[in-house]
């Protein structure tokens, strides 16, 4: 149920055509999983608090540096050297005192993956590397829990909501890690926040329904153009070794 702040907090949200009481509660009563919290998890967990949802799970491993300031927007120069997270949690709190945050100076591996998961309901994949959205992507499939992978390249971005059993998985996708994937590659700020907005208002959507959910699509998002274009996913890969076993 909503208090009387949050019906003046989220007042606005909720004049939005099919999202009400109804939907704004179904966000307090949620708890997401926001990996990491750089260039895209940050925008992503600050969307997420601002739109009121009621607890998030942070996972990200290591402290601020210098380089991480054109795009690490739940940061701060005053806090390089501290680890990110806790810089992420008190951000996030001095904007929204009644959100629940649990954090974790951890990436996540499949040997922390399902504690680090416990309890979420969705959860944003905003990690980097492959090797983690594939952990993430099993951990979804294996939990059934719908998954929002989120990544971004120079001035291009992706967008695949996952909601497991409807829709291909990321193994359907990348069956194998691409070997031209690098660690570090360019990164504009507005970019990766532009990609993290279009991450959160697709997983709303997963959540209250209150539009359609875009699940069986990509999103890609060029910066260049400017253009966001619906890319509609063939269907499931049966040969696909994660999501397979799920029906339909
Ligand atoms: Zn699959």
């Amino acid at each position: 149920m909503l208090n009387k702040k949050d019906q003046e907090t989220y007042s606005w949200q909720m004049d939005l055509p099919g999202f009400g009481e109804r939907e704004q509660t179904i966000l307090k009563n949620t708890t997401a999983l926001v990996t990491r919290v750089g260039g895209l998890g940050g925008p992503v967990a600050q969307s997420l608090v601002a739109a009121g949802i009621g607890k998030i799970i942070l996972a990200h491993k290591g402290d601020l540096r210098r380089d991480d300031l054109n795009r690490q927007i739940l940061m701060s120069s005053k806090w390089i050297g501290r680890p990110r997270v806790n810089c992420a949690t008190l951000t996030l709190n001095n904007f929204n005192e009644d959100i629940e945050i649990i954090s974790h100076n951890d990436n996540v591996n499949e040997d922390n993956i399902d504690a680090i998961i416990s309890g979420a309901d969705i959860v944003f994949s905003c990690a980097p590397l492959f090797s983690e959205r594939f952990v993430l992507n099993n951990a979804c499939i294996k939990s059934i829990i719908p998954l929002v992978d989120c990544s971004m390249y120079a001035m291009e971005g992706r967008v695949i909501p996952i909601v497991p059993g409807a829709s291909q998985c990321l193994r359907c996708i990348y069956p194998d890690e691409p070997t031209h994937w690098k660690r570090k590659f360019p990164v504009m700020g507005a970019v990766s926040a532009l990609v993290a907005q279009i991450g959160v208002i697709e997983g709303i959507k997963i959540l209250t329904n209150f539009m359609p959910p875009n699940i069986g699509s990509m999103i890609a998002i060029d910066a260049n153009e400017p253009s966001i274009e619906k890319i509609k996913l063939a269907h499931k890969n049966i040969n696909c070794k994660t999501c397979n076993s799920i029906s339909p």
